[in-house]
């Protein structure tokens, strides 16, 4: 997609130069501001008042230093990234992802992201993201401890639970979020609400670790519900195993589909019968296994190594869960030729710009992940809300607020499409509906 536009394609090339080599952050915001371009001209005064030169630059960016030391008694030093992008409708909010391939530009790019994306969950949190190039993958119990406190004893002092409230991402769960509580903790002697996805004993959410699985399937519903369609008797092929995709798994079936492939960074398994869900947890969240591990139990299911082949797996519905860029535009083609129907996003940003323009072309229901996964960052104001109450509610009460706060992302985003031209493309609608609430309030704050 190319811009109409002289204004937009010139702060585009403005955001290229000033935050150079930073693809993922140049996409995501690319992906905006093609949206913006009706809006601008609807809305002269943002453009009078900088709104679009201020929402692409972050507030503040923190970067740090993280030293601990491992099992065998050596130093290790990782980079520690906070970015705090907007806080124009609440606190910054967003997760914290511990993984190897993050970098100021992927921070970013999900800091970006999270602005809209917690704008369109109707609660006031601003948006924020945070990691740290650290891998989790293969250490000990303890060392994941030492890096947490390490990482948190830096955080601590740009944080708080009415300045920034972090929680987790990929590489980042109870555990990791336990033990970076406890240091804030400890650092502060301060009991409160500063992170989200915390357990259940100590302030925790019920739901909190279903949402946003659950959640992109409450959005993949409404969308199928536009089509008289539903869940029943659809084959779903979902990518990852991570908190996101297992719940995703878990709902799309009670919903009465039949989920036949999942994958983790090696591979796929592909279990034509229906993945057994209680398999797949076991593996990945109690023994924290590889997913071939899959196989050996289910012999009739087969792990084939390679992440994309996933994609050639007939399907209806398709949920992308794994990671950003995951899904390109030569699997959008395949799985069009299968005849796939819906494709909702629940991690952030896994189709590629081409495979968006391929399912949008094909009037195939894509739901971004910025409207289809803001269930989990959605669950995590709730928790928020509660932890200010000194109160829980019920799995079912936040089950219900997390289905209708689905259903009004849905309902707004369709709306704000529909009023910009094209009522089936989520993609302008969940832009759209998500800036105008941040615009709206970063021009009544002024300059
Ligand atoms: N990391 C999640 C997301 O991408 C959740 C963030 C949160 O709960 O703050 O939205």
């Amino acid at each position: 997609m190319a811009f109409c536009t002289k204004y937009m394609e010139n702060l585009m090339q403005r955001v290229v130069a000033n935050h150079p080599a930073e693809p993922e952050f140049h996409q995501a915001v690319k992906e905006v501001l093609l949206c913006m371009e009706p809006v601008a001209q609807k809305n002269p005064k943002f453009v009078d008042a900088g709104i679009f030169e201020r929402i692409v630059e972050p507030e503040r960016i923190i970067i740090f230093r993280v030293s601990w030391v491992d099992d065998t008694g050596k130093v290790q030093v990782n980079r520690g990234f906070r970015v705090q992008f907007n806080s124009a409708i609440g606190p910054y909010k967003g997760g914290l992802r511990f993984h190897p391939s993050v970098n100021l530009g992927v921070i970013k790019f999900l800091g970006f992201e999270q602005i809209f994306k917690n704008s369109l969950t109707g609660l006031p949190m601003g948006g924020g993201k945070g990691g740290s190039d650290f891998d989790p993958k293969g250490k000990s119990d303890n060392e994941i401890m030492r890096f947490c406190q390490s990482f948190m004893t830096e955080l601590a002092k740009h944080i708080g639970q009415d300045t920034d409230v972090p929680a987790g991402d990929i590489g980042v769960g109870a555990r990791e979020i336990g033990y970076m509580y406890g240091q804030y903790k400890r650092l502060r002697n301060e009991f409160t609400g500063v992170l989200t996805g915390k357990g259940l004993t100590y302030g925790g959410s019920l739901v909190r670790k279903e949402a946003t699985g659950y959640g992109c399937c409450y959005f993949t519903a409404e969308m199928l519900k536009t089509r008289n369609d539903s869940f029943e008797n659809k084959t779903v092929v979902i990518s990852g195993s991570g908190n996101v995709a297992i719940y995703a798994a878990e709902k799309a079936m009670a919903l009465g589909a039949k989920v036949v492939a999942m994958s983790d960074s090696n591979g796929y398994i592909h279990d034509p019968e229906g993945i057994d869900i209680d398999l797949m947890k076991q593996i990945k969240e109690v023994d924290r296994k590889r997913i071939y591990e899959y196989v050996k139990v289910r012999t009739a299911a087969t792990y084939t190594e390679g992440c994309r082949g996933i994609w050639q797996i007939p399907c209806d519905i398709a949920l992308p869960c794994a990671t950003q860029n995951e899904l390109h535009g030569e699997d959008a083609k395949v799985l069009i030729e299968n005849g796939i129907k819906a494709v909702a996003e629940g991690a952030n940003m896994p189709c590629t710009p081409e495979a968006v323009d391929l399912f949008l072309s094909h009037k195939i229901l894509f739901g971004p992940g910025k409207a289809a996964n803001a269930g989990g960052v959605a669950t995590s104001g709730l928790e928020m809300s509660q932890n200010s109450m000194r109160y829980n509610w019920s799995f079912e009460e936040v089950d219900a607020k997390l289905q209708d706060i689905m259903k009004d992302i849905h309902a707004s985003a369709r709306r704000a499409a529909t009023e910009y031209g094209d009522a089936d493309n989520y993609v302008l609608g969940a832009n759209i509906a998500g800036f105008l609430k941040v615009a709206d309030a970063m021009y009544m704050q002024g300059v």
